[in-house]
């Protein structure tokens, strides 16, 4: 690490421990003086923020005056130092000069599947089909995180498999790369008091816990007793004042519940930090199309989150619906790429075409690779942010992608041809070219209504 990332990293672990101090006076007290040092920057954010921490009555005043009461003093500054100053003040410029130097998308993570294992059998779990027991080694992950920080990459996500069914190499890997933030998908039942131990004092690792809602659904899918693990282990990272998120996939079956208020309430009660929503997606042989949403389910989805993002403290992303925040498609390698535990390179977690293997080429040169290279000529896919994917919106891309770069399915255990995986996606997509068209229009009128209101706002305006 340099000389002047070294002492932004010391700047933002005093920050810290000066809010840690007194957060009610300090917080105010740091929002005057950026209030003079920005001047006329940032209006609206500058105003938000000041009415979250002043304005008991403001939505994220609890949530705010949580992280210094609820959250460990070392964390935090581990995370804001890893976070804002590695994986954003450092890591995302180098990563623009690594894109003009070398022509490809780089991204700001890597998602990797340390095992194809998992301890439990979930109902149509596309982890399980990647075969038992395929692993990358310590060294490989270890390689892969040395060759991605080369490019500016300090963020890594566990998925899998179930990551902590090799909880000791993740905990050496936290440890050898104190700099970095790993985030983990996890179903929770292997965190154990010794494992939240180990995370307190590495400080560095996140998990954000599968549920698919309420115990029934939760059992259903996952087994008996899985939710109680869930709440337990919940409880148990709250005792030990650590970070922790949830992760959850809407389907047709389950979105009622599983995005109602009052299953947000719910994780607010257990003092979740985050939860992040995904789009159920037909990927494998024997994914059904029927647990599609419709458009209907979708839109009252896409609704209800951001009813709740705007007045509940609980951080909370859509990720199918809320592309507009990141300009669409984030996948192969333009933010984030994905390795299995064969050491496949798939451009998205959910798109399991590859035509590179980490085992025989180098990040940079799966970053290059004819796959990728479509991807990055081809994003955004559609102008339309509320249709990002090039397999769930516009299936026709991701075909065209697959047969030019001439990608194999990753698929270990029922390789499925990009023909029947795009077939499942073509009717969806049709029916929600309107539907998504409409509620875009919409989402445009709001955003340029706010644009004028903070306009308006601006001193001097
Ligand atoms: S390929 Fe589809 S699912 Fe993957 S990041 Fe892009 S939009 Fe999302």
């Amino acid at each position: 690490m340099d000389f002047s990332t070294t002492l932004k990293r010391f700047g933002v672990e005093q920050l810290i421990r000066y809010l840690h101090k007194d957060p009610e006076k300090n917080m105010l007290r740091l929002m005057d003086w950026a209030d003079k040092f920005a001047k006329g920057e940032f209006v609206s954010q500058r105003k938000l923020i000041r009415e979250a921490i002043s304005n008991p009555a403001h939505p994220y005043y609890p949530f705010v005056r949580r992280l210094f009461t609820d959250l460990d003093e070392g964390v935090m500054q581990a995370m804001a130092a890893n976070f804002f100053i590695n994986a954003a003040l450092v890591g995302w410029p180098k990563q623009e000069e690594m894109r003009q130097k070398y022509g490809c998308n780089i991204p700001w993570t890597i998602l990797l599947d340390p095992t194809s294992a998992c301890n439990l059998h979930c109902t149509g779990c596309w982890a399980a089909e990647y075969g038992n027991k395929l692993n990358l080694t310590f060294d490989e992950i270890d390689n892969i995180i040395q060759q991605g920080k080369a490019l500016g990459i300090y963020m890594y996500i566990y998925t899998g498999g179930e990551p902590l069914v090799r909880k000791k190499d993740i905990i050496r890997l936290c440890e050898k790369h104190s700099d970095c933030v790993f985030l983990c998908f996890t179903n929770a039942t292997l965190i154990d008091e010794a494992f939240a131990d180990e995370m307190l004092r590495v400080k560095n690792f996140v998990p954000a816990i599968s549920l698919e809602g309420f115990e029934d659904a939760t059992d259903s899918r996952r087994g008996t007793g899985v939710y109680q693990k869930v709440i337990d282990a919940i409880g148990l990272l709250r005792r030990k004042k650590l970070l922790y998120g949830i992760s959850a996939c809407y389907t047709s079956a389950n979105f009622d519940s599983i995005t109602s208020e009052a299953f947000f309430d719910k994780l607010i009660e257990l003092g979740v930090y985050f939860i992040w929503y995904f789009h159920y997606m037909p990927v494998g042989n024997d994914a059904s199309p029927a647990l599609l949403p419709t458009p209907e389910q979708r839109i009252e989805t896409y609704r209800r989150i951001r009813k709740y993002r705007a007045e509940k403290p609980l951080f909370a992303m859509d990720f199918q619906n809320d592309a507009e925040f990141v300009d669409g498609c984030i996948a192969g390698g333009r933010r984030y790429l994905h390795i299995n535990a064969n050491g496949d390179v798939d451009p998205c977690v959910f798109v399991h075409y590859s035509d590179s293997n980490i085992r025989e080429k180098t990040l940079l040169q799966a970053l290059q690779s004819p796959m990728m290279m479509a991807y990055h000529d081809g994003q955004p896919f559609n102008e339309n942010m509320l249709r990002p994917c090039p397999m769930l919106e516009n299936p026709e891309k991701l075909r065209a992608m697959v047969n030019a770069s001439g990608a194999h399915s990753t698929d270990l255990q029922s390789p499925e041809s990009v023909e029947h995986l795009c077939a499942k996606c073509d009717q969806y997509a049709a029916h929600w070219k309107h539907p998504s068209e409409e509620l875009w229009k919409e989402n445009r009128a709001e955003r340029e209504a706010q644009k004028a209101a903070e306009i308006r706002e601006e001193p001097g305006a």
